[in-house]
């Protein structure tokens, strides 16, 4: 079974070692089998030219570079969004977004097949809990992504060498900048395996992404914030606040009765004061529900005098619920608010609307979809 075989994506360093010395092979083959996978991004074991062949041959029968079965890819905004399907060992599903930027790229990926946690404006949070990512399965989604823009820029310089009018030829960075933990799932929740992608992204011997480049969001687990704020990598914390106070919050999400808003504004004060840093609080505005201005007012009080800055999110559409999005004049109010009262907040620019790549739209494919095959 594909499933017991080891996935070289889920070792460090260090465990690559002691396989290769348990093969009876020098240490150094390590650090290059490393670097074929992190930094030439190699997906083929026998295709790792710089190995003596039966070494190759060896790592391919006895391991294997990932476990993701990519199902299905889709693009939106003139392809330089793309949305991959990936199917798990299990046959579970999770989605991950490239978005590409004239400056940078992100990939958004996930953490966990489904979530746990409920909240009622989320098609993940609809799903349940279907399955916990291992450390290689996350780290997958963010190398597929590292490979898919490799692809992308070369197809977009043959383009803007071919018309330098195109809006394409900006493109300026071949390499992934950001990797945001926003796809499925709740990265608290499965944090162990969580942080080891963290630290295996940055590694600086490797995939080498800087902590900053990195964002994790949570719902607001505090055991999470605490452990998060004595990690020595710098990476950037969002939590996902959506409403100021806690009838509402409870309604919209139902950690809040565990973790309710003081509990969780205690949290993150305690971790700015550890760290230094400034979070962000994600917003998502629901027409008619938390995009009044009182509650706007009510927010900035909740925030007043914390470093921090407030991310407003346009709600996404999931079907099949009753909730609208808040329309361009109660959010723009709403920002308004915040503004007048000295709290940094911003607008999230959207991306892949059309195909459902967007926050809050990862739900893989529903009962009954038919899940077309990617043929390239
Ligand atoms: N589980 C984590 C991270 C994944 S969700 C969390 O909840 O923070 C990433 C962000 O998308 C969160 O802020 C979440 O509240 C938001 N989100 C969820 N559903 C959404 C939707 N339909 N439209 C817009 N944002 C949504
Ligand atoms: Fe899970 Fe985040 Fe969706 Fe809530 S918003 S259900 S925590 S993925």
């Amino acid at each position: 079974m594909t499933t017991e075989i080891l996935n070289l994506y889920d070792l460090t360093l260090p465990d690559l070692e002691t396989l290769l010395d348990s093969w009876g092979q020098p240490i150094y083959r390590a650090r290059q089998i490393y670097r074929q996978l992190y930094i030439q991004l190699t997906t083929d074991s026998l295709a790792m030219t710089d190995l003596p062949l039966a070494l190759r041959e060896r790592l391919a029968a006895e391991t294997q570079i990932g476990t993701l079965q990519l199902v299905r890819l889709q693009t939106a905004d003139d392809g330089l969004t793309r949305k991959a399907l990936f199917r798990l060992p299990s046959g579970e599903v999770v989605e991950s977004v490239l978005m590409v930027y004239p400056d940078r790229a992100t990939a958004c990926v996930s953490t966990q097949a489904g979530c746990a946690m409920g909240c009622v404006f989320c098609a993940t949070g609809r799903l349940g809990l279907l399955q916990n990512l291992t450390t290689g399965q996350i780290v997958e989604q963010a190398l597929w992504a590292a490979r898919e823009l490799q692809v992308l820029s070369s197809e977009l310089s043959v383009l803007s060498s071919a018309d330098s009018t195109t809006q394409n030829s900006k493109l300026k960075t071949q390499n992934l900048t950001n990797v945001v933990f926003m796809g499925m799932g709740e990265p608290f929740a499965n944090y162990d395996r969580w942080w080891q992608s963290v630290e295996r992204l940055h590694d600086p011997r490797g995939f080498n992404l800087g902590a900053r480049g990195l964002t994790v969001s949570t719902v607001g687990l505090v055991p999470g914030i605490r452990r998060l704020a004595g990690e020595s990598l710098p990476i950037n914390l969002a939590i996902s606040l959506h409403s100021p106070d806690d009838a509402l919050r409870s309604e919209m999400m139902p950690i809040n009765h565990r973790y309710p808003i003081a509990a969780l504004l205690d949290a993150t004060r305690d971790y700015i004061a550890q760290t230094h840093r400034r979070v962000s609080f994600e917003y998502v505005l629901l027409q008619g529900k938390n995009d009044w201005p009182a509650q706007a007012i009510a927010l900035a009080e909740l925030l007043q005098g914390m470093l921090c800055h407030v991310n407003l999110i346009p709600w996404n559409p999931v079907p099949g619920t009753p909730l609208g999005r808040s329309d361009r004049a109660r959010v723009l109010r709403f920002q308004q608010e915040l503004f007048g009262r000295g709290i940094a907040c911003t607008v999230r620019v959207e991306r892949g609307m059309s195909i459902a790549a967007a926050c809050g739209q990862l739900a893989g494919a529903t009962v009954g979809e038919a899940i077309p095959l990617v043929s390239a």
